[in-house]
């Protein structure tokens, strides 16, 4: 090749002495179009003394150079590749290492071999962990000669590793070992991704402990375990009490802090070989195995509530924290006729309908689960599945319930009240399921269900004459649907396609609902209100009410409870002075009273008496559905005409 003639030419100028011996490699084309290396080696000739002439040989050593360049190429590769690649001798010294086995094992030189630290700790960490006939000297024939697989690797300079190795062996033919290589690649990272992607998939984020996930799973091996040492498996299910009125009153973030500090309190509460879980929002469970009975599983229970009751200060505010438990315990005859898992799952649900009796008996309790509770809960859960359908299967109905006004005599508005048509079990007032459909969420479709049948009956006696034009219709409110700020659109849609107007419209609610100060049901009922619809408290006077609270209810309407109106009369000198005292503290506050359950002519002249402004009640009328309703008013109509 041209080029390579001047480059040798260079060369030969600049040798040495004229007497050394030369020696240059370079192409030459051939005939036949290819090139070939040729490797020249020249000795000068000197005849006394005299260099008279060279004398050569010309070799020709193509595919020796190939070879060589490709070599030094792959080098060039294996310098630049992420991977470790390191080759053994028979004995184990260092013959090839790369530039990436430098930073990665901490060999330092390719030629230091036993003397360097790194690479003999590295070639003992692949050895060990190897298997051995691999680079066994003796190995029969047709042993495995390559192997792959993950090792931990601790580097002189104290860094661990997780390094997935490929080992590959050559023998001799004689089937000693000629050399072994390894090529490495650092997974430490995505080992650790891994882990951790694995811990967040079976803990809880915001305390650390296992999750539902976890639980269940040891739960599950608990039981298994149990089947053959025959030691009941326990599950405490703990709920902590009006978690929610801390995070309306103080705040979220005090909320979190609280349920960490719980859990911190119950891994102090609890013996090491209990597992602690947190399993949603505020609800933590302890799985307790090697339990003598149910009496030892509920002083344990009791033990770790009482630990987690009490004061807590979280940001400068005293807190009184408090939790409800459920206790179950793992029976024979759960373990026969369920799989491990499947009765991991039912003890974790009895644990949980025991703490839900807990939080019924009055909070701040241990209960244990019992049969009775097992029934009641099927029950439950039936029912519930039965709600699901009733909506779509038209099994619901409405009654009406005149309001009359003590001043007037005439109806100014009509209660609207759902009943549950159950296919077997007859009809159902709303306390056998109201609540049920609260809890599912059902009440809101249920709830726009009734206003809407609600709205059009009305709206259909005010066009036909039989009631005044101004005529009220009053529904219950769940505070679930109070909670929820999309209610107050979805109603005066409702309001509006009936043409009736929101003034017409009386929402009745608990009196806790009101009072509890909870963000969003106060932010719904105002929204209510700015639009002219109207608040009533319902059944106010039953269990706990507060007079200075009627001062702050963003309400226009208080409903006596009927407990109240039952006893009109009945006390000695029949001055009433409670009922008194409450329509008149109401008058002072600008609210209309609303007398329930007026059974008694009796009833209707006292509470008329006492100033009461509305009366409603069987004496009044009956609920019944809206045709008797309409009729009834019909036929007082042409009484009166006749
Ligand atoms: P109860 O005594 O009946 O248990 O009343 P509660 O207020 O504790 O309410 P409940 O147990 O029915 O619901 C738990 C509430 O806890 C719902 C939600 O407002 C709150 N909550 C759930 N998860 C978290 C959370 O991670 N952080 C905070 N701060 N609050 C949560
Ligand atoms: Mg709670």
């Amino acid at each position: 090749m041209p080029h390579e003639r001047t480059e040798c030419e260079k060369q030969w100028a600049q040798r040495g002495a004229p007497s050394d011996v030369f020696s240059v490699e370079f192409r030459i084309g051939l005939p036949t179009g290819e090139s070939a290396w040729i490797a020249l080696t020249t000795q000068p000739i000197i005849i006394d003394g005299v260099l008279t002439g060279h004398i050569g040989t010309a070799l020709d050593v193509t595919s020796h150079t190939d070879q060589r360049q490709l070599s030094e190429q792959l080098i060039g590769l294996l310098d630049v590749s992420g991977d470790a690649v390191i080759v053994f001798n028979r004995i184990g010294e260092v013959v090839f290492a790369n530039d990436t086995a430098k930073t990665l094992v901490g060999v330092h030189d390719p030629h230091t071999s036993f003397d360097d630290v790194a690479s003999r700790t590295f070639m003992q960490a692949v050895r060990d962990q190897l298997p051995r006939v691999l680079l066994d000297p003796a190995a029969p024939t047709g042993s495995p000669s390559r192997w792959d697989g993950e090792i931990g690797f601790r580097s002189p300079d104290g860094i661990a590793r997780v390094l997935h190795v490929v080992v590959q062996v050559v023998r001799n033919a004689d089937g000693s070992i000629q050399h072994w290589a390894t090529i490495s690649r650092d997974i430490t990272e995505e080992r650790h991704a891994q882990a951790e992607l694995a811990r967040q998939a079976t803990h809880d984020a915001l305390t650390g402990l296992p999750n539902r996930v976890l639980f269940v799973r040891k739960t599950t091996e608990a039981l298994e375990r149990s089947k053959t040492t025959h030691a009941s498996v326990g599950v405490l299910f703990i709920d902590l009490d009006k978690l929610k009125h801390v995070n309306d009153t103080i705040g979220h973030a005090v909320g979190d802090q609280l349920i960490v500090s719980i859990a911190k309190r119950l891994a102090a509460a609890t013996r090491p070989s209990d597992l602690v879980a947190r399993i949603s929002g505020d609800e933590f469970v302890v799985l307790c195995e090697g339990l003598l009975d149910e009496h030892v599983a509920l002083d344990v229970a009791e033990r770790i509530r009482t630990a987690i009751t009490g004061p807590l200060v979280l940001q400068g505010v005293e807190i009184e924290a408090g939790a409800s438990v459920g206790v179950a315990m793992s029976t024979p005859d759960l373990l026969a006729t369920q799989s491990p898992a499947d009765a991991a799952v039912t003890l974790l649900r009895s644990a949980d309908t025991a703490m839900y009796k807990a939080k019924q008996r009055g909070r701040g309790r241990s209960e244990l689960y019992s049969e009775e509770m097992r029934r009641i809960a099927q029950e439950r859960q039936t029912l519930a599945s039965e709600l699901e359908q009733a909506l779509a299967g038209n099994q619901f109905s409405v009654v009406y319930q005149p309001i009359e006004s003590a001043h007037t005599g005439r109806i100014v508005a009509a209660e609207a009240l759902l009943r549950w048509n159950h296919p077997t079990r007859g009809l159902l007032a709303p306390g056998a399921f109201l609540d049920l459909a609260d809890e599912s969420g059902l009440i809101a479709p249920i709830g726009d269900w009734i206003l809407d049948q609600g709205a059009q009956t009305v709206a259909e006696w005010i066009r036909d004459g039989l009631v005044d034009p101004s005529t009220a219709l009053h529904i219950n409110a769940s505070r679930r649907q109070l909670s929820d700020i999309t209610f107050v659109d979805r109603t005066l849609t409702i309001l509006r396609t009936h043409q009736l107007d929101a003034s017409q419209l009386v929402l009745e609610t608990s009196e806790s609902n009101l009072v509890e100060n909870n963000p969003s049901v106060l932010r719904t009922v105002n929204a209510l209100t700015r639009q002219g619809i109207k608040i009533a408290v319902d059944d106010f006077g039953s269990g706990y009410s507060s007079l200075a609270s009627l001062r702050t209810f963003p309400a226009d309407i208080l409903k006596l409870d009927g407990t109240l109106v039952r006893d009109v009369g009945r006390t000695d000198g029949g001055d009433d002075p409670m009922v008194r005292s409450l329509i008149q503290l109401a008058h002072s506050l600008n609210l209309t009273v609303c007398a329930e359950w007026v059974t008694t002519d009796d009833h209707v002249q006292r509470l008329k008496v006492l100033g009461c402004d509305l009366l409603q009640g069987n004496r009044i009328g009956e609920a019944v559905d809206a045709h008797t309703f309409a009729d009834k008013i019909r036929r007082k109509l042409n009484a009166r005409q006749q």
